[in-house]
């Protein structure tokens, strides 16, 4: 595929130009935080930094973390960082794991955010010729915002359609012969099941790209999407903290996300000690902000896992890449004393022909952790006999165990009876209470 770049002297940069470029934003942005943040200043004169102890990159280390705790005692205003007045809009987590956060935006910060999604989508093949659909939530959430404004810098024909009514997405998918689909990949399943349904065949499907993120999810399930709707997955990866969707996203070699670094320097560290790690290991990932005005984080820890990697790239850019995140520090269950992440869980099921409808609950009695698995059976696997189910749990539970360690109760359930999500899917139930 020939390669459309949205900033292609950004995009290709030489890895020691960007570096230098990041260095000049960070000495500037680290000035703003401690002038205009006093929450921020105490943790750095805690630590005994000063901004002249910031002279570039290297530096980077000597700054203190913030965290989500952090976020949450500063809200709503504390870590406003320009006068309220210039600001012009606030989105707001979704909440996944505890109380809402919210970021403030400047107009500056909105084009940077939106910049970011346009060479989102040029990544993924999208031109102006383009008729791109956002089923991404419009609202508090980034991600309707965010690929919305994106598009429209590309300019693409957009269609606003935020998520739900999932009848109407396809009617308008049709009628406009939409060629990019924005939405969870989640939504993007439950979309191409619905189509399916309808007897629409891929190759009905006019769509040739979708732009799938804001949650985790698998290879194989960007496998199954692709086949079913007959398209290219592209992953995208964003936080409300950051900006939102648009920190990193996927280009043609579909391995990785490139991350904006002009705009967003990513460290892994160690989560127990706060080490930086060097490139190529697994840990949590820390971005500070190189250019936000309103709300600009130094060394936020995201609490994703994931690795890092400047492997050269087949698309030519130069840009460092992260790998699919596996997941959360919080959304890892510990089961029984074993680490267990949903995306295992998704892989086993998919590699077994299911469809990624499944719950995970998790409950303790009698001291022990109990771990279900509830899955839903395809149309194709459907059966009510009593001892072909059992024979079909029994076979998963093997497979599960392989891959966890450990052996979940398997339980079978009716095809459609799990209900589908139209933003960020719900998958783990956990009755034990622990914190
Ligand atoms: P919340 O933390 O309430 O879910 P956000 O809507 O800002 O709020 O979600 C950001 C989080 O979503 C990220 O920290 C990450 O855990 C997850 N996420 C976003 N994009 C991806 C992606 N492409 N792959 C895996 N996880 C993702
Ligand atoms: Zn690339």
């Amino acid at each position: 595929m020939t390669q459309n770049y949205y900033h292609k002297e950004i995009e290709t940069m030489k890895p020691e130009d960007m570096r230098k470029l990041q260095s000049e934003k960070l000495v500037k942005q680290v000035k703003h935080v401690y002038e205009n943040v006093p929450y921020y200043r105490n943790l750095m004169d805690e630590k005994g930094v000063k901004p002249e102890d910031i002279k570039g990159i290297d530096d980077l280390h000597k700054l203190p973390f913030l965290s989500k705790t952090d976020l949450r005692d500063a809200y709503p205003y504390g870590l406003l960082a320009v006068p309220l007045e210039k600001c012009v809009k606030i989105h707001s987590t979704s909440g996944t794991t505890g109380r809402r956060v919210v970021a403030f935006y400047t107009q500056n910060d909105v084009d940077l955010w939106e910049d970011c999604c346009a060479r989102a989508i040029m990544a993924a093949g999208g031109t102006n010729k383009d008729v791109c659909q956002v089923s991404y939530g419009y609202g508090l959430f980034t991600g309707g915002a965010g690929l919305n404004g994106g598009s429209h810098k590309v300019g693409c024909l957009t269609l606003p359609m935020s998520s739900g009514n999932t009848d109407r997405q396809i009617q308008f998918m049709m009628d406009l012969q939409a060629s990019i689909l924005c939405c969870t990949p989640s939504y993007a399943a439950y979309i191409g099941e619905t189509l399916k349904e309808q007897g629409y065949r891929p190759e009905d499907i006019p769509l040739k790209a979708g732009i799938f993120g804001a949650e985790p999810w698998t290879e194989e399930m960007r496998r199954s999407i692709e086949a079913t709707l007959g398209i290219k997955a592209y992953d995208i990866y964003g936080l409300t903290e950051t900006t939102g969707p648009g920190v990193a996203f996927e280009c043609s070699e579909q391995n990785g996300m490139h991350i904006n670094e002009d705009h967003f320097y990513a460290e892994i560290i160690d989560p127990d000690t706060g080490e930086v790690l060097p490139e190529g290991s697994k840990g949590e990932l820390v971005f500070t902000s190189l250019d936000k005005e309103a709300f600009p984080l130094l060394r936020y820890r995201t609490r994703d896992i994931c690795v890092l990697s400047r492997k050269k790239c087949s698309c030519g850019r130069t840009l460092i890449k992260m790998a699919k995140p596996m997941g959360r520090t919080d959304d890892m269950l510990i089961i029984r004393g074993v680490n267990v992440f949903p995306s295992q869980i998704e892989t086993v099921l998919l590699k077994e022909g299911y469809e990624p409808n499944y719950q995970i609950i998790v409950d303790r009695v009698n001291n022990t952790d109990t771990f279900e698995v509830k899955v839903e059976m395809t149309a194709e696997k459907f059966t009510d006999k009593v001892s072909d189910i059992l024979k079909m749990e029994k076979s998963l539970a093997g497979s599960m165990k392989t891959m966890l360690g450990i052996n979940p109760t398997i339980h079978l359930v009716a095809p459609k009876s799990i209900t589908r999500s139209e933003g960020k899917a719900v998958r783990i139930i956990d009755k034990r209470k622990l914190v």
